[in-house]
């Protein structure tokens, strides 16, 4: 948090109805004026009509969920799993709460979760990303746990796509069989196919005859890049036909490749947090959302494993606006952006 000079000035009144009401006080000195102005963007952000597109179902899990999902789990062994120093180790963590989602009931469960989450958050369209790779790891039946999320997500005041996704560290093969998985759903709520995990461990090339099939069976494409690997990385996510790059924030160290995404309109799913977390940058101050942005760069907001990285996608607005300066117009931008590339 950015406001740190002292509580909030509140203002005790009665309104109308003699019901005690908290007001914040207009009086404007130097620390609390800063609190003001952000009391009023949280607001701002909070009535901001906002859409998801990079947010992994199994990393948006919160501990209690977990335990509800798996009540052999102790609540000490759950808090452990969502600290780590490294990225490696929060990929591990991520797949060690990934294999607790035993039945189909436990997606929708989380499902129902993380929607009501963005409805408190006012997200009126999500794309959530499911590790196809994962469930066939399992060996589960795809088909009930698509079955699954889908009924879960009837209802919900999100709009909701999703995208599966290949494990690339996993290999070649088994990102065809997760392809299969995702497109015999095309045309039934999965729209794109993805593929993440280790990009250190997983080069696009490698993967670009998949990816051309599942764009030949009519799904969108969306890679992770540019986020532990450098600006080359992003580079051959396009070269194999991404359409929207995850992260994709190294990609500010290659000023050619800057003005390839300009030009080409390619957006950058960034999530500020996760770097920080996962040590993708090496403070919030080295960030580079804002020079992206400023370079003309089409940027979406996102939170990508909500619990895990102790965020919200509304806190990554507050992020923007606390640590990177974006006034009211350049959030709102942000927030048209992530309906502008949607791949619906
Ligand atoms: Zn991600």
């Amino acid at each position: 948090m950015g406001c740190t000079g002292g509580g909030l000035d509140l203002m005790r009144s009665q309104d109308a109805e003699g019901v005690m009401v908290m007001a914040i006080d207009d009086g404007f000195d130097v620390n609390g004026g800063h609190q003001v102005i952000m009391a009023t963007m949280r607001e701002y952000i909070q009535r901001l009509e906002k859409a998801e597109l990079h947010v992994h179902l199994e990393g948006s899990i919160e501990p209690g969920t977990l335990l509800e999902i798996a009540p052999s789990l102790s609540r000490e062994e759950v808090m452990a799993r969502y600290e780590y120093a490294t990225f490696g180790e929060f990929l591990k963590n991520f797949g060690w709460v990934a294999r607790h989602l035993s039945e189909p009931e436990h997606y929708a469960i989380a499902t129902r979760r993380l929607l009501e989450r963005m409805e408190e958050q006012n997200v009126r369209y999500a794309e959530i990303t499911l590790s196809a790779g994962v469930i066939r790891w399992k060996g589960q039946d795809a088909g009930a746990v698509h079955q699954a999320v889908r009924e879960a997500a009837k209802g919900s005041a999100v709009r909701v796509q999703w995208i599966w996704d290949a494990v690339r560290q996993w290999g070649v093969e088994r990102a065809w069989e997760a392809m299969e998985l995702a497109a015999a759903r095309g045309g039934d709520g999965v729209i794109a196919f993805g593929w993440g995990g280790d990009a250190a461990n997983g080069p696009a090339r490698e993967f670009a005859g998949v990816l051309g099939e599942a764009r030949a069976r009519g799904l969108r494409l969306v890679c992770h890049a540019g986020e532990v690997t450098n600006a080359a990385s992003v580079w051959e996510a396009l070269e194999i036909g991404a359409e929207r790059i995850g992260h994709g924030i190294r990609a500010v160290e290659d000023g050619g490749l800057v003005r390839e995404l300009v030009e080409r309109g390619v957006p950058l799913e960034v999530c500020v947090s996760s770097n920080v977390r996962t040590g993708a940058v090496g403070s919030m101050a080295e960030h580079p959302l804002r020079k992206l942005f400023d370079a003309g760069v089409a940027v979406v907001l996102n939170s990508d494993d909500p619990p895990m990285f102790h965020t919200t996608l509304g806190r990554e607005y507050e992020i923007a606006a606390e640590e990177f300066g974006f006034d009211e117009e350049e959030l709102a931008e942000l927030a048209e952006n992530g309906f502008r590339y949607a791949f619906d």
